[in-house]
């Protein structure tokens, strides 16, 4: 079976995998230069700082707690590389000071009685008593016909606006550049939904998360010389498999026919039409709903739907001696900045910190790897500024929030990543599965990525490899057409 996999983010190059090694013929086809997406290294102007010193400009960590990620990074043979982030913690910037991030919280949620105490400091007394007043508000039954809620207004109705400013909006801004009052809990927060479903109160009840076992992996994962590198790892292994992958090839249509599927590519005044057996279709969502329009449109209808933020990572080379409080046993990860701040970077994370084998390659060099995260769904308008102007400002603000003068890397680098964070509003797993059914019923296609399942690597993996699944079992349902 001849398949076009569209799209060579994680997820495409992942079902692209699992295809070829069910004996598929596979073909990938990216639009940009290089594979990969969101996972991205970048080493222009690094070689001074370190011989094959790269650093990912996109994705940076994932989730160790899945199995996905870790599974497929084994399987790549790059268990030795994997890595987990030293013992530093990220702080709050908020009125003026910087605060750990409490321990024992979810979102900002405290998971029992006993965290609440760590909320201090960062919240007011009058805010941590309204906090410890959770058991006392009274529940409120969520939609069943909804079934979910957005997770800022539930955080809010039990503990009080100043979690969900202080704690939740930074911690959701960091992952998904959303907002809280516009995020589904079954999503963002799954672990909270229990407790909403069933409209009970939290802190008189069972801890929200189980302490984990003393043998449980820590949470986080990257990999040493960054997670961009399983980029090339798949790509080894594809070739392996013995898959093609085309870069520089947008996929601008696609009609399904008694022949199998057309797809249109190359410049509209000369198009190159490719043909398959069956697609897969890895692409963001407002790509998907374009291509999906002919073929399955109930699916395109919800894609299109589905809203994007866009985001811009500045990373940089600082000079130790400009960052003071980077250095010595008591330094922090990173950074974290809510909305009510009114600020323009978002989040920093001081990436030499936070991965103890990134400080290890830049500590002859004496210098700190920073990385400054800039924009919220809905906030465009922060993006609009030239390179320079964007990194001088975002400095400048981390300079004011360190209290230091702001620093002056020795290199920097913009990556901007337009519409390129998925907004799941309250109901988006309703969304998802109308969006599966509707191309499930179209023999011989799938689709998998980021807007379906999750933003996280995991989740895009553990999407490809059920859009497989899915496309495999329909496949040889017959030919295709509408
Ligand atoms: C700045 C940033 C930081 C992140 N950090 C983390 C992190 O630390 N940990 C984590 O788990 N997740 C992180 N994420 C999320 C994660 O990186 C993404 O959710 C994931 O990589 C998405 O993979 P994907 O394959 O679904 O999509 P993408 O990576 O977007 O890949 C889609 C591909 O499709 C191609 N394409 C688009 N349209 C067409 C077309 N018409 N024809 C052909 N090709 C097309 C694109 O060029 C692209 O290569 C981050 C995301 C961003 C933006």
């Amino acid at each position: 079976m001849r398949v076009i996999v569209v799209g060579g983010g994680l997820a495409g190059l992942v079902g692209a995998l699992r295809l070829a090694q069910q004996g598929c013929a596979v073909t990938v086809l990216d639009a940009a230069r290089e594979v990969g997406g969101k996972l991205a290294l970048r080493a222009p102007g690094l070689e001074e700082f370190g011989a094959d010193l790269e650093l990912d400009v996109g994705a940076e960590s994932m989730i160790a707690r899945r199995p996905e990620a870790v599974r497929l990074v084994a399987e790549l043979g790059l268990a030795e590389q994997l890595v987990h982030p030293g013992p530093a913690r990220p702080l709050i910037a908020s009125r003026g000071a910087l605060y750990p991030l409490p321990a024992g919280t979810l979102m900002g949620v405290p998971v029992d009685r006993r965290s609440v105490a760590n909320l201090r400091g960062l919240l007011t007394d009058a805010e941590v008593a309204r906090v410890e007043a959770e058991p006392t508000v009274p529940v409120r039954p969520v939609d069943p016909a909804l079934a979910d809620v957005a997770v800022g207004g539930w955080v809010a109705h039990r503990f009080g606006r100043a979690v969900v400013d202080r704690l939740t909006e930074p911690l959701l801004g960091g992952v998904y550049a959303g907002h809280a009052d516009e995020l589904s809990m079954r999503m963002a927060v799954p672990q909270l939904w229990p407790r909403a479903a069933a409209a009970e109160t939290v802190l008189d009840g069972p801890p929200l998360t189980p302490p984990p076992a003393p043998d449980a992996p820590p949470v986080f994962a990257g990999l040493r010389g960054g997670v961009g590198t399983l980029v090339r790892a798949l790509l080894a292994a594809l070739a392996a498999a013995g898959a093609t992958v085309r870069t520089g090839v947008t996929v601008r249509a696609l009609t399904p026919g008694p022949e199998g599927w057309a797809l249109e590519t190359g410049p509209a005044p000369a198009p190159e039409v490719l043909r398959a057996d069956a697609v897969l279709l890895a692409v963001p969502a407002p790509a998907a709903a374009k291509l999906l329009a002919a073929a399955a449109p109930a699916a395109a209808d919800e894609l299109a739907g589905l809203r994007t933020a866009s985001v811009a990572v500045i990373s940089t080379l600082i000079p130790a001696a400009q960052l003071p409080g980077l250095s010595g046993s008591q330094a922090a990860s990173g950074l974290l900045v809510p909305p009510v701040e009114e600020r323009l970077i978002k989040a920093a994370t001081f990436s030499s910190v936070k991965w103890p084998w990134l400080r290890d390659r830049l500590a002859a060099h004496e210098l700190h790897a920073v990385r400054l995260s800039v924009g919220r769904v809905g906030e465009e308008r922060s993006l609009q500024r030239g390179d320079p102007d964007l990194t001088a400002a975002a400095l400048a603000d981390l300079g004011d929030v360190l209290g230091v003068p702001a620093p002056e890397p020795v290199w920097s680098t913009v990556v901007r990543w337009g519409g390129s964070l998925p907004q799941y509003e309250p109901g988006h797993l309703a969304r998802a599965a109308a969006v599966r059914a509707a191309v499930r019923a179209v023999p011989g296609l799938a689709v998998a990525g980021a807007a379906l399942d999750g933003v996280g690597l995991p989740a895009v993996i553990g999407s490809a490899e059920r859009a497989v699944t899915d496309l495999l079992a329909t496949a040889g349902a017959g030919p295709v057409s509408t």
